[in-house]
């Protein structure tokens, strides 16, 4: 599998994958993961290429695992943030991209408030343009670091091999606001799990289930109820409640405390979910709101796992998008 041609030239959402390009990533991330674990982090498959980091959102875990992961491939990276771009000095999105290409770039990671902004510079650009998340539209490598801690932490999925058929995962958050929901319904939906999509009706966006494409009422569903997301749910995923999306509007709930009381995980809620079940977070958490302390901290919780796949999965999408096809993980 990883050694099949990767049919796609950049990675601008979940959407265009199918269960086989998924596949692929998740285990080429396996073979990458493995790098980290050694004395010395760096293999030179990516040597001489070069990755431009441009971020206009805030970012703390997607840019630093994308900075790692190009220089564990011996990438030459570079950083940019939108308040230090000249964009703030008034020059278009396209003009900033046509300027980074005239440095030749292989590919170029961009996290963008404007859902559709990648997908913009694939179009009128030559390097690969890999989606750190745009906007409330998409974040596939979210998704993608997500599907592989569940294959590598769950116990079902460790004993199918890393198969996630018939795991039931319950998203539970401000899905009006995101893009980690949106990814992730696709990606697990296609890897043949069954998803749970809970929040208060003030944070579901109009037509749910649609905005994830070809996903079928057999394999999601979206409840108001924590309990309904919970009961039997074998995964966890809780989602932050993005209050930067919603300056100047009318609240969506009465506050904070009404909002921890029936959406927030804690050690009584959980306890609905089975027993085996893996609980987690793309960060950054809201600590005592969505995720009670003692549960992000306990035994259940996989989020510091989820943070280091994040770096072998962003390897593998460099490694397929970036020219490193050839030279092996091991080398
Ligand atoms: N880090 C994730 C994102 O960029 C989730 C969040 O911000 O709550 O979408």
């Amino acid at each position: 599998m990883a050694d099949r041609a990767f049919p796609h030239r950049h990675l601008l959402g979940i959407e265009p994958l199918d269960a086989d390009d998924l596949r692929q990533i998740l285990d080429l991330a396996t073979a990458f993961f493995e790098v980290g674990e050694r004395p010395i982090k760096k293999v030179p498959t990516l040597r001489g290429r070069t990755v431009i980091n441009l971020f206009f959102e805030s970012s703390t875990r997607t840019r630093t695992s994308f900075e790692l992961a190009a220089k564990r491939l011996s990438a030459d990276a570079v950083n940019i943030s939108g308040s230090s771009s000249s964009t703030t000095k008034g020059e278009t999105l396209l003009d900033t991209a046509a300027n980074l290409m005239a440095m030749a770039p292989d590919a170029i990671v961009v996290r963008h408030a404007f859902a559709g902004a990648p997908h913009q510079m694939a179009r009128h650009i030559d390097a690969a343009i890999i989606n750190a998340g745009d906007g409330q539209h998409e974040h596939p490598t979210q998704a993608l670091l997500d599907a592989a801690t569940i294959r590598r932490h769950h116990p079902k999925a460790i004993a199918a091999g890393g198969d996630l058929r018939g795991l039931e995962v319950a998203i539970v958050g401000d899905l009006a606001h995101s893009r980690v929901a949106r990814s992730n319904l696709l990606c697990l939906t296609r890897l043949g799990a069954r998803v749970r999509l809970c929040a208060p009706w003030t944070l579901q966006p109009l037509g749910l289930l649609r905005l994830g494409g070809d996903v079928t009422a057999e394999a999601a569903r979206v409840c108001t109820r924590l309990d309904d997301a919970l009961d039997g749910a074998d995964v966890v995923m809780m989602l932050r409640v993005q209050g930067e999306r919603t300056i100047g509007e009318a609240p969506r709930f009465p506050n904070t405390r009404e909002y921890s009381r029936y959406y927030g995980l804690s050690a009584r809620t959980l306890a609905r979910a089975r027993p085996d079940a893996i609980v987690m977070h793309p960060g950054p958490i809201n600590r005592g709101v969505e995720l009670a302390p003692d549960v992000a901290d306990g035994p259940r919780a996989v989020i510091l796992d989820q943070v280091a796949w994040g770096v072998a999965v962003r390897m593998a999408v460099l490694y397929l998008l970036a020219g490193g096809r050839g030279s092996e993980p091991s080398a």
